[in-house]
């Protein structure tokens, strides 16, 4: 009796049933509220957020008919960063040269996972895009539900901040991005200016502690650079 009780447990722990839920749970990748495209997918026609979402890593999946779909609507959106400072007898502030590191935080438009690192793209970066669609700063795949998207620096869209800029926001730059966005920005190393009467020039300007000081000797007056801040908007 008992030793075919104990066959019994564990038989059906192992065998069919279990063969059969392990493909089902491998099927049931999440994102909240959104209907699966595919008319066969049974077994969640509207996701929601993992109830064993630990099992998963502390955090929901998406449905594969989704990430598919998804990828192949994705559409192209640009996204303007816009700087804000209070400049000091400073003007022409600028990131210099191509290897200029734009620290972002970016956000996947699929999933809405947001990196945890700074990740940072250059002009010097250039990645090329599936099907023929040009090029990016950098192509990568979203960690959690391994999307592929990519962000582009729009070289042309570069514009200096200057003294009559100060204390508003203004356009610094532009990027191009399919299926994801960035959400928020780190200045650091990189920036240049120059006096805003003398003309001498300022390089290595890091504006990571959102404020920076010098001396003009050429004037004999200081510099600086003031409360930075920034926001992203959509174009
Ligand atoms: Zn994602």
């Amino acid at each position: 009796m008992l030793s075919s009780r104990t066959s019994q447990g564990f038989h059906s722990k192992t065998t069919p049933s279990a063969q059969r839920s392990s493909p089902i749970r491998r099927a049931e990748l999440y994102l909240p509220g959104r209907k699966c495209h595919k008319r066969s997918c049974h077994s969640h026609p509207v996701h929601t957020r993992a109830p064993d979402n630990r099992l998963h890593g502390g955090r929901g999946r998406i449905c594969r008919h989704t990430t598919q779909r998804a990828s192949q609507q994705w559409k192209m959106v640009k996204f303007a960063l816009q700087f804000k400072a209070t400049l000091e007898h400073v003007t022409n502030l600028r990131p210099e040269g191509d290897d200029f590191r734009w620290f972002l935080k970016l956000k996947c438009g699929n999933c809405g996972e947001i990196s945890d690192k700074w990740q940072y793209i250059t002009l010097m970066d250039s990645v090329p895009l599936k099907g023929g669609r040009g090029s990016a700063s950098m192509v990568q795949k979203c960690k959690l539900c391994s999307r592929e998207n990519s962000i582009d620096i729009l070289r042309d869209t570069i514009t200096p901040y200057n003294a009559d800029d100060s204390e508003k926001f203004k356009t610094m730059v532009q990027f191009e991005c399919r299926g994801l966005e960035p959400v928020d920005f780190q200045p650091q190393a990189g920036f240049c200016a120059k006096g805003a009467e003398s003309g001498t020039p300022f390089s290595e300007i890091n504006l990571q502690e959102a404020d920076w000081t010098d001396y003009d000797e050429k004037v004999n007056e200081s510099v600086g650079i003031y409360e930075v801040t920034h926001k992203f908007i959509k174009c």
